[in-house]
């Protein structure tokens, strides 16, 4: 039995890279409403996919062009876009923007074929979006979107210039907070603890964002700083409770030596989406190598 934390965290959390790159490169596709929820809700694990040499993609179904108290249109949805380059520049990753007027999306029939066409073209192993029940109606509808998208990638007479998909690939909920009509479960975590720093610099190049319209919105009683570092903190202080770890702290210590378990102190989860191909410890291991598969949750590794 070897001790060593590495060799630990191989155990619980991945496959030793070499093996994991040996078998094949992996393609990880965040599919949002807005041009910024991928980098909010998955931004920590696609830098882990891309640091271990895998691609990654995020997709965001609307322009973003309602985020501003401001600015509006085609300034706004330029203005947005450009941040969404940065960030592409910044993590070495594809950020696409689509052209659906935001918070005016719509779960129909052309956006759904387009999507089949955008993924079947990009043959994604691993894709996560929203969950189903969401505040926000372009959040509802981008999830509706590829729900009903995902039984279709495999059927040739559906788009049929594009060829479909042989395998299905493995769909996943990024973590919220809602409760109705189920809350959110905890299917894979992945410890972001040693990118996090790197997501929050990610998330500031959303200037329009994080330091004008989030504050606007949210209500926040404190200005958003100048400083380099500060403005980190203040993402931190204001958005971190999304890659909180405390509420996953039971499901970790039973799974995790103390050792390692203490030096998770950032997390991004997921939820199976059961629309899409079958996950299990092993599937996961194969197409998720930084997710630690949490066996035993209802419901998780069903065909
Ligand atoms: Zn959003």
């Amino acid at each position: 039995m070897n001790s060593s934390i590495d060799k630990m965290l191989g155990e619980y959390f991945c496959k030793p890279m070499a093996e994991t790159a040996a078998r094949r490169k992996l393609r990880l596709l965040f599919v949002g409403a807005h041009p910024d929820d991928a980098d909010l809700f998955c931004g920590g694990t696609a830098i882990r996919f891309i640091e271990a040499g895998h691609e990654v993609r995020f997709l965001s179904l609307t322009d973003g062009s309602a985020g501003h108290q401001r600015q509006s249109g085609a300034v706004l949805a330029r203005r947005r876009y450009e941040e969404t380059q940065r960030v592409a520049g910044f993590l070495g990753l594809s950020y696409q923007v689509w052209d659906n007027q935001d918070a005016n999306l719509e779960a129909s029939k052309q956006n759904r074929n387009r999507l089949i066409q955008f993924i079947r073209e990009y043959q994604p192993t691993l894709i996560i979006t929203h969950r189903p029940n969401d505040y926000h109606t372009d959040h509802r509808q981008t999830s509706i979107l590829l729900q009903d998208a995902a039984f279709l990638l495999g059927v040739p007479n559906v788009c049929p210039l594009i060829p479909p998909l042989t395998s299905s690939p493995v769909i996943l909920y990024a973590r919220d907070f809602f409760k109705k009509p189920y809350p959110f479960r905890a299917d894979v975590i992945v410890d972001i603890t040693a990118v996090y720093k790197k997501k929050l610099q990610a998330l500031a190049l959303h200037e329009s964002q994080f330091f004008e319209w989030l504050p606007y919105i949210e209500k926040h009683k404190d200005s958003p700083p100048k400083g380099a570092a500060e403005r980190l903190a203040w993402i931190d202080r204001h958005w971190g409770f999304i890659s909180d770890t405390r509420q996953f702290g039971e499901l970790l210590s039973a799974r995790l030596p103390p050792a390692i378990r203490a030096g998770i102190v950032q997390t991004e989860a997921f939820e199976i989406c059961e629309y899409g191909g079958r996950m299990d410890r092993d599937i996961s291991q194969e197409v998720f190598p930084f997710g630690l598969y949490i066996e035993g949750t209802p419901g998780a590794g069903e065909a």
